[in-house]
């Protein structure tokens, strides 16, 4: 049918999920849709850490694209996406010919930086993309013996949970490096001084107040403090935007994440969105899950009314929202309102609430 629009949703982000899904249960008439990303199983990153640690096996928290969009009538292109050409309309791809768009939307999250330290992108292994990830991981617990060290850098939510996570899965000793901010910089005193127990109680070594300055194979140099020996290097530090999308003469905020107005619209181009961890919401938001997901209801809507010639609707973020960090033992802190918890029920709600969340993705 070749005068059907056609809507181009890039990455398989927290937020595309929740657009497929819709997709498969409300068919956009009159238009074809395309998802290009490149990664075939897309992570639950709230998950994460439970496999890590061993608690659920790869696929309980992987999202399998083929099936979803299989299930919602749209096109999957297993690809990497290099470049938008907003004017053409035409977004680059690494392994095929340019793909034309009437409406364009982009979930392509964010990874960690490790552009900044000299030696990081060499010699560790980022949080992010999955797909080099989980194999990795893979070759360190199999190899991980006592009296090897493995340095986690990066002293937020990912950071701390990874650490704990390795440290009950593996004989190998485990160091998070916080950095100057610390200890899961953000969350109330309370949670940070019990999440500092956890670690002991774990036996995690945590340093705080001094940045990794550089890492050599084997090697992790720190800014005026000693160097710490690494058999493996986690790179868990603060979300990095991707290169190519500099190119693309979009409007871009300091870190180089896209600008979007309330309605998740890029800034100056009606047809073109973006949420999640890539899109610069005008009142800054972290870069967490949670808010790629609250956006994926929203963003389903606002494309459906532009393809109808309809106004998009505003996103209005939640002012507080529960933060739930596994230990990895059976036990999760969380928080609310300024309110600090913790203990076996925590998991529990924390496990209910991510394989609810997976569960509609995956069946
Ligand atoms: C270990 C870990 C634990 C975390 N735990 C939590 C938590 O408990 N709670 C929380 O709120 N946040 C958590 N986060 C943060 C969370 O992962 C992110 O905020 C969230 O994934 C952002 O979702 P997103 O939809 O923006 O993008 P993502 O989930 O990162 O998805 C991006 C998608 O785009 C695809 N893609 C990227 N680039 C391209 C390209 N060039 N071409 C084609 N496809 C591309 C990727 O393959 C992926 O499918 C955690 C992060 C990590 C690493």
């Amino acid at each position: 049918m070749p005068d059907r629009r056609h809507l181009l949703l890039l990455g398989g982000g927290h937020a595309h999920v929740e657009v497929l899904r819709q997709l498969g249960q409300n068919p956009l008439s009159g238009w074809r849709v395309t998802l290009l990303t490149r990664e075939e199983m897309s992570p639950y990153s709230g998950m994460l850490p439970g496999v890590i640690a061993g608690l659920y096996r790869p696929e309980q928290a992987l999202i399998d694209m083929p099936a979803l969009t299989a299930r919602s009538g749209v096109e999957l292109l297993l690809d990497h996406c290099t470049g938008i050409d907003p004017r053409a309309k035409q977004v680059r791809r690494a392994g095929g010919a340019d793909l034309a768009w009437d409406l364009l939307s982009i979930d392509t999250g964010a990874t960690p930086d490790t552009s900044r330290t000299p030696g990081a992108a060499a010699h560790a292994l980022p949080l992010k993309p999955i797909d080099a990830l989980l194999p990795r991981m893979r070759e360190i617990t199999e190899a991980a013996q006592a009296g090897q060290r493995i340095v986690v850098v990066g002293g937020g939510a990912a950071g701390f949970e990874v650490a704990c996570a390795l440290a009950v899965r593996l004989p190998a000793s485990v160091t998070l490096v916080a950095g100057a901010s610390g200890l899961l910089p953000g969350f109330p005193d309370g949670l940070r001084r019990r999440a500092a127990r956890a670690l002991l109680r774990h036996g995690v070594a945590l340093t705080e107040g001094h940045n990794v300055a550089r890492v050599e194979d084997g090697l992790v140099h720190m800014e005026d403090a000693a160097p710490l020996p690494a058999t493996a290097v986690i790179w868990a530090t603060g979300a990095a935007s991707a290169p190519w999308l500099a190119e693309t003469g979009l409007a871009r905020d300091a870190r180089g994440f896209l600008r979007v107005d309330t309605c998740l619209r890029a800034e100056g181009h009606d047809a073109i969105f973006a949420a999640g961890d890539v899109a610069s919401f005008p009142d800054p938001l972290p870069k967490a899950g949670v808010f790629a997901v609250r956006q994926g209801p929203v963003l389903a809507a606002n494309l459906r009314a532009v393809a109808m010639g309809e106004a998009p609707q505003p996103y209005v973020p939640q002012q507080d929202y529960l933060r739930l960090l596994s230990l990895a033992d059976g036990r999760a802190l969380g928080t609310r309102n300024g309110f600090v918890f913790g203990g076996r029920w925590v998991w529990w709600l924390k496990d209910r609430i991510d394989r609810r969340f997976i569960a509609r993705y995956q069946n």
